[in-house]
């Protein structure tokens, strides 16, 4: 069977070996980050509807499940924020009914958490993983650009709502973008957030891959050490660490990708169009590669290319 609607699984860094579970279309989201991988949000939209047919994703999740494969998580993300799938409740009770042996994980940027029905509906969830990249609501308007029913105190709200009612792990990530939140202000702003918000534990991501802003730098690791221990023992996810080696990892995807990229260089945009592939799963392969240290990322000024690095036979 060909899957729509599942990705992977991928070995992650952050999650061991997670099959991903994809319920938006491309690319439906409350926000239009800056650093967003999946490229500009066409639909901003706060309007929660069934946006793929519950039944497909039963039977991909049936299909696959069925052969009873190792993973450590199956985990909610993709091309955009999965709560705003009106049936997120539905398949959580589905999997959790049908296949309890698999912990299940959520990663959203925290949008919809102050509603209650949402809060309600994922509570079941073993590990939720929220995003807070501002604390400011000229931050929040610059790094996240919100759709504009949204307001970064209602989001801290919600997580903190959140806090109070779920039992379950609350890793909250905070992705760095140098010069918009790593000022002693907005630092200052985080840091309160989370002493509301408590969660289990703090991540702090940068860039490590073409964003849909060319101009965004990553934050250097010195610079977030300094958040970390500021903001009171965060980790830093370690971008080029090799993450965990997983049999049902697809290597004829990723050596179709390095094939690619040995006759040129590519942007993400290029791979999609060239390999048919849907962004979110490229993605996944291009991060092995790199934790791997086959591939490098070169900016330029027409776009981020990824290209074979040079130790591996790449052009200089
Ligand atoms: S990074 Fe996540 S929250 Fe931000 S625009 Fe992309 S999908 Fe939406």
């Amino acid at each position: 069977m060909r899957y729509r609607h599942l990705f992977g699984p991928v070995p992650s860094r952050r999650l061991g070996v997670s099959l991903g579970v994809d319920l938006i279309p491309l690319k439906t989201c409350t926000l239009n980050c800056i650093y967003c991988e999946c490229g500009e949000t066409n639909n901003c939209t706060l309007e929660r509807k069934e946006y793929i047919l519950l039944d497909e994703v039963y039977e991909e999740l049936n299909d696959y499940l069925e052969k009873k494969p190792g993973l450590d998580y199956i985990t909610f993300s993709g091309s955009g924020e999965p709560t705003l799938h009106s049936g997120i409740g539905k398949v959580v009770k589905f999997l959790k009914k049908k296949y309890p042996s698999y912990k299940l994980c959520l990663l959203t940027n925290s949008t919809l958490l102050n509603k209650k029905s949402v809060r309600e509906e994922i509570r079941p969830i073993d590990l939720i993983v929220p995003s807070l990249d501002a604390a400011t609501e000229g931050c929040f308007q610059s790094l996240n650009r919100p759709n504009p029913g949204l307001k970064c105190k209602d989001l801290i709200e919600g997580l903190i709502k959140l806090r109070h009612e779920y039992e379950g792990e609350i890793r909250l990530e905070i992705f760095i973008a140098p010069g918009l939140n790593d000022m002693p202000e907005e630092l200052t702003a985080l840091k309160s957030a989370l002493e509301r918000i408590k969660p289990d534990r703090v991540q702090l991501g940068t860039l490590d891959r073409p964003g849909t802003e060319e101009w965004l730098e990553p934050a250097d690791y010195h610079t977030m050490q300094g958040i970390a221990v500021y903001l009171g023992n965060a980790e830093i996810i370690d971008i080029f660490k090799p993450g965990p080696k997983i049999s049902s990892f697809d290597d004829s995807c990723s050596r179709q990708i390095y094939e690619t990229l040995k006759r040129r260089p590519c942007t993400i945009a290029d791979l999609k169009a060239l390999l048919n592939l849907r962004p979110a799963e490229i993605q996944k392969y291009i991060n092995h590669l790199l934790a791997q240290g086959k591939i490098e990322i070169d900016h330029q000024e027409r776009g981020s290319f990824l290209k074979i690095k040079k130790s591996h036979g790449g052009r200089a």
